[in-house]
């Protein structure tokens, strides 16, 4: 044929034709345990916040940095404001966060496995990424990590899907050593017990970045953020661009942030008591759940495929990832009440093979 037969498809960003949707399987189900957001409900300040909604909150634009916002989470963080830059998500502040410090062809390292955003959030961004596997011990392999001389060295910890906490030493040894930007993932961290927020407002290389979506309970509201030296974080803002999060997004983090501290405090609670009471249960049943730092845990399993559908056909969705690596096939079981993680064991125990 001839050149006119081009489609507009055929003039498509050659890297994304490797790309598919994010499409994990989000049926709506009974219990829904299958991406770690807070099943307790919304912090009550927070909702209040929404449902009083005036109409300039719709009507006219938001902040153009979110710098109400911005001036909460310092509060909450311990840090200046100036240190903090906010997105739709963290995804938003992870995906502008890269693009702010590479050029197309520039490398991104993570490790795997990780948070399955990362090499899709480089792919569209036309960079190519170097995964490094977790060590036998699910801690990173920091040394492999840093020769990888990446432009943007990722860490999440707690890890997703993993759960666990990743060590001290081996942050700190990339945070030492790598060639570039290193981005600390605390999307679970108030479920743990460490963290690099204050590190990273000391640093000239190091962004921490956090989520409303977990703990906080504001998932469907989109707001996340980093914290960072003051020049990196302008950096970000610039790649992020303005007006990200919406007002009403701000008002009700902003309210979360301030009066429902002890809300998420004792929820995070709940979580940690289940947590471990789940862990001993699946342990009863003969199952090898891994020990977890964050609101969910993850259970080595034969077939999670075929055991995720069992599961979902009695009400219970958890999430399935097949032949992970260092793991093997494992289902990912996020934490909530009580009654919820006995619907689940029962659903796994009739499921489970
Ligand atoms: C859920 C999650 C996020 C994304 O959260 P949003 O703020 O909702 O975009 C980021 N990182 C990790 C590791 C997560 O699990």
């Amino acid at each position: 044929m001839t050149e006119r037969s081009a489609t507009p498809l055929d003039r498509a960003r050659a890297a994304y034709r490797g790309i598919s949707l994010y499409q994990p399987d989000r049926t709506p189900c009974r219990i829904d345990l299958s991406d770690n957001t807070n099943l307790f409900g919304v912090p009550p300040t927070a909702l209040s916040i929404l449902r009083a909604a005036p109409e300039n909150v719709i009507t006219r634009y938001p902040l153009l940095y979110a710098d109400r916002l911005k001036a909460a989470i310092g509060f909450y963080a311990g840090v200046n404001e100036d240190n903090v830059v906010t997105g739709c998500g963290s995804d938003d502040v992870l995906d502008s966060t890269i693009r702010a410090f590479c050029d197309p062809g520039s490398l991104v390292a993570t490790s795997t496995p990780s948070f399955a955003m990362i090499p899709l959030l480089a792919q569209m961004n036309g960079l190519d990424v170097v995964e490094v596997p977790l060590r036998n011990d699910l801690d990173i392999d920091a040394e492999a990590l840093v020769a990888a001389h990446a432009a943007v060295t990722y860490v999440c910890t707690p890890n997703n899907p993993t759960g666990n906490a990743i060590s001290r030493e081996s942050i700190d040894y990339v945070i030492d050593n790598a060639a570039g930007i290193v981005i600390i993932d605390e999307a679970y961290s108030e479920f743990g017990w460490d963290s690099w927020l204050l590190d990273a407002a000391g640093l000239s290389h190091v962004l921490a970045v956090r989520t409303l979506s977990k703990a906080f309970g504001l998932a469907g509201l989109r707001v996340g953020y980093a914290v960072g030296a003051r020049e990196l974080v302008t950096e970000v803002e610039k790649s992020r661009g303005p007006y990200k999060v919406s007002s009403i997004a701000e008002d009700a983090a902003t309210a979360a942030l301030t009066s429902d501290l002890e809300w998420v405090g004792e929820r995070v609670g709940e979580v940690i008591e289940n947590r471990a009471r789940f862990i001993d249960e699946l342990r009863g049943m003969g199952l090898k759940p891994l020990d977890s730092d964050a609101n969910f845990i993850l259970l080595p399993t034969k077939d999670a495929a075929e055991t995720a559908r069992q599961m979902r056909m009695k009400g219970v969705a958890v999430r399935p990832f097949p032949a992970l690596p260092v793991t093997g096939d494992a289902l990912r079981i996020s934490i909530g009440p009580w009654h919820m993680m006995e619907d689940a064991l029962a659903a796994l125990g009739e499921s489970v093979r």
